[in-house]
């Protein structure tokens, strides 16, 4: 096949144009095409969620409804406690101060005093660290949750969230959800993105660094619930330490989730936040590493909050400190795996401890999340898997009851097909691809054939970086 002469016409755009002059072109059209594809919209949850650049998502933002009420909150971080001038948290602990039994503060593991630490062999405080006590010994308690009764299912759930680089992982959530034949349906009458799949377990102070990724979690449907404010070992705390890493992150939601049909007063909250916005109140909890006694218990059980562990751990958390390989949470994966292949959840499921934490914990959990469909029967959201269709205080929200959610009750709205339809599920963007891209194709053959200066790349590069922004 010998190469035929182009026709002349297709020829002198490049040629006539000095190299230097063309880069200089192309470098000003660049930064400008690269400053418009950029300029993402970081105020609202959805153009937040568009985002799909884990650096560009990472990088911080303001976010004003919040940051007018950040000195309402705790320094971020920092084990939480009161605040001096905060008299509706005073009397809300007040009101439940006498529930709380009189056990003292353990230590946390590393500190000065574990060492010596001697705790009765009777576990008298059902401290789940010691002994995963879940059955309370306190009277008036509920039982910890940390499986779930229905066979063959899974308890989906994440902890450490939200993260500030998830969108690339929430959108293989939902869009898992709709390819999926027995797909987790939907039945939420307020939420804006109905695409409802897992329980997320929210550190306050993330939520407080990242909300508009926070409103995402609501915003797809997901269940929330708290995850403490700063992730300390809970039963190393005051109680009233406890009660704020609890209380202020609960009341967190209230300002992040704007609702206009939402904006009905809350009776535990001054509206001094409510006049604000109204959000979702959760009414779970899970305790970071699980350190939980009755002590802690009673001032959730106080603030309305369920206690949510679990019985199988991925360990995912872990991997990068010790030397932790991959390989090492594969095997826990897999172990949970061969059990449900085994008929081991026969009579019923399972929660494992999985994490929203960082790139990998999430990279995990979607290499996983098909295996585990193959061997579990169901996947569903924890509270899903209880029937507790009134996940929140508000009554506004409703989630699905388990049948509803296995039979494929569903309501998804036009908003949320939409944010699916766009290139959901690719995690990295499509920058390192552009001038892979670029290369030879019928349309661009002409082009092609030019000698390749550098000045030729750079032209083609802009105008791959034009098609795709
Ligand atoms: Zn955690």
């Amino acid at each position: 096949m010998s190469s035929l002469p182009l026709p002349p016409v297709t020829l002198p755009l490049l040629p006539v144009v000095p190299p230097a002059v063309a880069m200089r072109w192309s470098a000003l059209i660049l930064a400008a095409v690269t400053l418009g594809c950029h300029a993402q919209d970081r105020t609202t949850e959805a153009g937040e969620a568009s985002i799909t650049d884990a650096k560009a998502e990472c990088a911080p933002y303001d976010y004003p409804p919040l940051d007018a009420q950040r000195t309402a909150f705790p320094p971020p971080s920092k084990a939480a406690d009161i605040l001096p001038n905060d008299t509706t948290a005073q009397s809300r602990w007040q009101s439940i101060v006498s529930s709380v039994p009189n056990i003292p503060p353990k230590p946390a593991p590393g500190s000065s005093g574990s060492g010596g630490f001697k705790y009765p062999p009777g576990d008298p405080d059902c401290w789940w660290t010691g002994t995963q006590c879940v059955t309370p010994k306190l009277s008036g308690l509920p039982p910890d949750i940390a499986d779930v009764p229905e066979p063959s299912t899974m308890g989906y759930g994440f902890d450490d969230g939200p993260s500030c680089s998830h969108n690339a992982f929430y959108n293989y959530l939902a869009s898992k959800n709709q390819k999926a034949s027995q797909s987790p349906h939907v039945f939420c009458t307020s939420c804006r993105d109905l695409v409802l799949l897992a329980a997320m377990f929210y550190i306050g102070t993330n939520v407080y660094n990242w909300p508009l990724e926070a409103q995402r979690g609501l915003a797809d449907g997901h269940e929330i619930c708290v995850h403490t404010w700063s992730h300390n070992y809970m039963t190393s705390l005051s109680s009233s330490s406890a009660f704020a890493e609890l209380y202020y992150s609960k009341y967190q939601f209230l300002i992040l989730h704007q609702s206009p049909q939402m904006l009905t007063p809350h009776p535990q909250r001054q509206m001094e936040i409510i006049k604000l916005v109204v959000g979702v109140t959760p009414t779970c909890w899970r305790p970071p590493y699980g350190d939980v006694d009755d002590r802690i218990r009673a001032i959730a059980n106080g603030l309305g909050l369920r206690t949510i562990l679990w019985k199988y751990d991925s360990f995912d958390w872990k991997y990068g400190s010790g030397g932790t390989k991959k390989a090492e949470i594969d095997a826990n994966y897999q172990d949970v795996i061969n059990k449900a292949s085994n008929g081991s959840f026969a009579s019923a499921g399972a929660i494992m401890l999985t994490h929203e934490l960082n790139d990998f914990t999430m990279s995990e959990a979607m290499e996983y999340h098909d295996k585990l469909q193959a061997v579990f029967k169901y996947i569903v959201p924890v509270g899903v898997a209880y029937n507790n269709t009134q996940a929140y205080v508000e009554t506004n929200y409703t989630l699905p009851t388990f049948e509803q959610y296995i039979s494929g009750t569903t309501t998804i709205p036009p908003g949320a097909q939409a944010k699916l339809a766009s290139p959901s599920g690719s995690s990295s963007g499509s920058g390192g691809s552009t001038s892979a891209s670029a290369s030879p194709s019928p349309t661009s053959a002409a082009v092609v054939t030019l000698p390749w200066t550098h000045a030729g790349k750079w032209l083609l590069v802009t105008f791959a970086l034009i098609v795709l922004c």
